[in-house]
């Protein structure tokens, strides 16, 4: 039996490293070691009692390993490097027969062990997955834990159904506002980001995106569609104020995408008049479904994604990174094993 060291919270603000014994693995599962681990903003919302989940929790679901043990077969082996997608998708229930796995009914199932909720399980030296959940990849096992968000952003990016030569912005310019941008721009489209933080804007510009100040899009319309406005707008950072902001700036027929929730929840001041006769479109976007993420193990083999890892931390440091919110300095924090 194999003992892990893992990241437990006992209630908001009080985490630590304790041992826990792993389950033993049934038929279709396999045993993985833990080689890196996202902390995602899901993380630090449940870590801060923002969110409702069950105490005591296990969070880490950006999660990247190699194959330990289970059922081998020829195209899974013993130190296979793999990403995994940890929701539980039931397979049978309305939304999964219909392809809308991301929806799944049983999806917030957390598994337990020994008394812990795993949402899902990934501040821990050592997992347990299913077969369904596992996915090869031929990049290192640090950028692997890109593949979850990115398979996120893949599913919102393919709500807009970006074409060749659109002018998109994308507000925020967080990780996930960056891989939002990489998206449009391999859709052969233009993105903006606008974001408040100057270090942001500076990072996005090392990496040769245009980032303007929010209060410099508005400028920036002249030089787009004829000064109608973009194809598309995606908002990636929780501010109440940005959906009516989006509207100001999109053109007749655009798409408007909301990528982030927001805790607690808002309504949204809609112009109704505006969505009407503009024929505005606006979505909503959850996760990913199992077809996103096997393309972005596909796709992150060719994106250049190791510059958005800006911090790694032990386990031990989760505590204090999980209490504060992300740096404007940093974009991705990641756990070593
Ligand atoms: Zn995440
Ligand atoms: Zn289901």
């Amino acid at each position: 039996m194999k003992i892990s060291k893992s990241f437990v919270i006992e209630a908001p603000g009080k985490g630590s490293v304790k041992p826990i014994t792993m389950p033993e693995i049934s038929e279709d599962e396999f045993l993985i070691e833990v080689r890196a681990c996202g902390v995602c903003t899901t993380d630090r919302r449940m870590f801060q009692g923002e969110l409702r989940v069950p105490f005591p929790v296990i969070g880490g679901h950006e999660i990247s390993g190699i194959i330990v043990s289970g059922r081998f077969s020829e195209d899974l082996q013993v130190g296979d490097v793999v990403a995994l997608d940890m929701i539980n998708r039931c397979g049978y229930c309305f939304y999964c027969r219909k392809g809308l796995d991301n929806l799944c009914l049983n999806s917030r199932k957390a598994r337990v062990v020994e008394g812990k909720h795993l949402i899902a399980g990934g501040f821990s030296q050592y997992v347990v997955a299913k077969r369904r959940q596992i996915f090869k990849v031929n990049v290192d096992p640090e950028v692997a834990t890109l593949v979850e968000p990115l398979a996120c952003c893949i599913n919102s990016v393919e709500k807009a159904d970006i074409q060749a030569g659109e002018s998109v912005l994308i507000m925020g310019a967080g990780t996930m506002g960056i891989l939002h941008a990489m998206l449009v721009s391999l859709k052969g489209a233009v993105p903006f980001l606008s974001d408040p933080s100057e270090e942001r804007r500076k990072f996005a510009s090392s990496l040769d995106m245009r980032a303007l100040k929010p209060e410099m899009v508005s400028g920036e319309l002249s030089s787009v569609n004829e000064g109608h406005g973009f194809d598309a707008v995606f908002v990636t950072a929780p501010v109440a104020e940005l959906p009516a902001q989006a509207i100001e700036v999109i053109r007749k027929g655009g798409r408007i995408v909301l990528y982030t929730s927001i805790h607690p929840s808002v309504n949204m001041p809609l112009d109704w008049n505006k969505v009407h006769y503009s024929e505005l479109s606006v979505y909503g976007t959850e996760g990913r479904r199992k077809v996103d993420f096997a393309r972005a193990t596909e796709l992150i083999q060719s994106m250049k994604l190791n510059p958005l890892i800006t911090k790694k931390i032990q386990l031990e440091e989760l505590s204090r990174e999980l209490s504060n919110g992300p740096e404007p300095k940093d974009q991705r924090t990641i756990v070593v094993f």
